[in-house]
């Protein structure tokens, strides 16, 4: 057991390069869901990081498929257990405010920076390595061990739906999705839509025109804008500024013909 850690400590740091590289090609594509394509039913995008997905776990001699641009699969072993390992090469729009280019991967005091790079290419790469390294160690596990790989976590799960009709249900499966070692549960998600009918108050010359923020339902809003369309402008900055600076509460006010915009 000595013998075989030891040697999958040296081999993974020989390939240390290798999996940086790999990381980076992977996190310099932009693979947020888009207008299905012929074969890419999830977008170019989507469809161009499954298929470099493939090509890196090929080179690295493990057996691989690509199901019709829906999902894929990179496996080493014999049996008929089947081991799982999911793993998802899509990602949520980047949003702003990055330090470095979200698509990027770009290395800066030993972290790599992307939009996905935890979640969840980074670790799909991980599993890559970690399959080619027990390859190469002469293991034999007596079942398959596959990583299977989803192209729609982030959005409908139509990739793992389309796996589920055309492959193996794993036996036993486990997910590196995002932090190190494993997460085995996650707090929930409200998809909701709140609405409600506001008043002007004092002044019925005040109109809410929107009030919107964020890019996907399953990412941390990085930004939210009020729209308020009024003929007393000044008034209304005024309360505003006031409320912002005793609330010690930060937001940009832009006033615009006849209408204020507020942003956070
Ligand atoms: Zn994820």
């Amino acid at each position: 057991m000595i013998k075989i850690r030891k040697y999958i400590e040296d081999k993974i740091n020989e390939l240390s390069s290798d999996i940086i590289k790999s990381t980076q090609k992977l996190l310099q594509i932009k693979s947020v869901k888009d207008k299905a394509e012929k074969n890419m039913p999830f977008g170019k995008g989507i469809n161009d990081c499954l298929e470099t997905t493939l090509n890196i776990a090929e080179k690295l001699g493990l057996k691989t498929k690509n199901l019709d641009g829906y999902a894929g699969y990179a496996e080493i072993g014999e049996g008929n257990e089947l081991i799982g390992i999911l793993c998802h090469l899509d990602v949520v729009p980047e949003g702003r405010g990055w330090t470095y280019p979200p698509y990027g991967g770009e290395i800066h005091d030993g972290k790599i920076y992307g939009r996905g790079a935890i979640d969840n290419k980074g670790p799909a790469v991980a599993v890559l390595y970690a399959l080619k390294c027990l390859k190469d160690s002469g293991i034999e596990p007596g079942k398959r061990i596959r990583l299977i790989l989803g192209t729609d976590e982030e959005n409908d799960w139509q990739g793992l739906a389309y796996y589920l009709e055309k492959e193996d249900m794993p036996d036993l499966a486990f997910t590196p999705d995002a932090e190190f070692p494993v997460i085995y549960g996650e707090k929930g998600i409200l998809h909701i839509c709140l609405s409600k009918k506001i008043h002007a108050g004092r002044s019925e010359k005040v109109e809410y025109l929107s009030i919107s923020g964020g890019n996907a339902v399953n990412m941390v809003p990085d930004f939210c804008q009020a729209v308020i369309r009024t003929d007393e402008g000044e008034l209304i900055k005024e309360s505003l500024t006031e409320y912002l600076a005793d609330n010690n509460v930060k937001l940009e006010i832009e006033e615009s013909n006849d209408s204020i915009i507020i942003n956070s």
